[in-house]
């Protein structure tokens, strides 16, 4: 079968290996659909802070179910499912407690995993299977596991009430993960949304998704500009971007009282003014991938309509354009590429 092998910075082969063998409590799954994630954009450059070179990459992945071991109930031949890609020990505290994407032993597939998403097969346990509904377009199934990450940023924002009625919000950055955090944020009744970016048509698309307003990232004043329009400090700031000048503006934003939730992936340390987090009680709330009650809140959301699944999902290629696809997802202007398997 052919895998996907990121080799050197931006450089994809396609390689010919063996089908994986089905183990114990494993389902066999033929790729429909694999996502190239914000994550898989920075390992490919080498950028990624746990992902290092070479790497197997895919994990926004949408397949069939083509073989079932014997000891899994639940599925059938031809299950179109999803997956849940981290990989716990389902053994340590943080399993024990159901916080399994804080495993103490965490695997994740397609992220330095032997097995990925962007093979034609791949075996994985039937626990981090999610079958997707037949109403569901494989585009709009791709969209389940990252519009998890916003969910379960906004379950750890509101405290776990998942109601963020009455709360100001500010999102800086207006990418992919940024628009699906604006999509959770509406759907979790956000008063006020005011996103931020650097691209004049990243902000545009925003917009046209609902932000209540949209400003230049990059302007001086623009923490003024933001706290004025919302007429106040915000109540949560989504740190979708997570470099120095992000983590700057969404402090000065939440201050006083307010929480920054970082939900993009930093590739390096930042620094912070920790004597106005203690002084002004700054909650500062980093962000894990997801439980599988997040997936079930996006599936919930993704069949509701609240997402335009045609505003996201801009790009389908072909596998044997693995190379293209990448090119066309780091040139950023796209929101989800695809790639097509079968
Ligand atoms: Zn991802
Ligand atoms: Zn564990």
């Amino acid at each position: 079968m052919k895998q996907v092998i990121a080799t050197a910075p931006k450089e994809l082969t396609i390689v010919d290996v063996p089908k994986p063998e089905l183990a114990a409590g494993e389902i066999l799954v033929q790729t429909l659909v694999a996502g190239v994630c914000g994550s898989d954009l920075h390992a490919i450059q080498g950028l990624h802070p746990f992902v290092p070179l070479p790497y197997k990459p895919g994990h926004e992945v949408v397949g069939i179910i083509r073989e079932i071991a014997p000891d899994v109930d639940g599925f059938s031949i031809g299950d179109r499912i999803t997956v849940e890609p981290d990989l716990p020990c389902w053994d340590c505290k943080n399993c024990k407690n159901g916080n399994e994407n804080l495993c103490e032993r965490l695997q994740f597939f397609g992220c330095g995993y032997p097995q990925s998403g962007m093979s034609e097969f791949w075996t994985l346990s039937a626990r981090r299977a999610h079958k997707v509904p037949d109403s569901f377009t494989d585009e709009a199934a791709s969209l389940i596991e990252p519009l998890s990450t916003p969910i379960h940023a906004m379950k750890l924002a509101s405290l776990g009430s998942k109601d963020l009625s009455g709360k100001t919000v500010v999102i800086l950055g207006c990418g992919t993960i940024g628009l699906l955090t604006l999509v959770a944020a509406k759907y979790f009744n956000a008063k006020t949304i005011v996103m931020t970016d650097l691209l004049p048509n990243k902000r545009e698309r925003a917009l046209r998704l609902g932000a209540d307003a949209v400003l230049d990232a990059g302007l001086a004043g623009v923490v003024d500009d933001v706290r004025a329009l919302l007429g106040d400090s915000a109540d949560v700031v989504f740190d979708c971007v997570a470099l120095q000048p992000t983590v700057n503006q969404a402090i000065a934003l939440a201050d006083k009282g307010g929480t920054v939730v970082i939900v993009g992936v930093p590739e390096k340390d930042v620094s912070v003014p920790l004597p106005i987090i203690q002084d002004h009680q700054i909650r500062i709330q980093g962000s894990a991938t997801y439980l599988p009650s997040d997936f079930k809140d996006a599936i919930t959301l993704l069949g509701s309509g609240a997402l335009d699944v045609k505003e996201f999902v801009t790009a389908v290629f072909p596998w044997e354009q693995t190379q293209e696809a990448f090119e066309s997802a780091l040139l950023g202007d796209q929101v989800k590429v695809l790639i097509r398997f079968s």
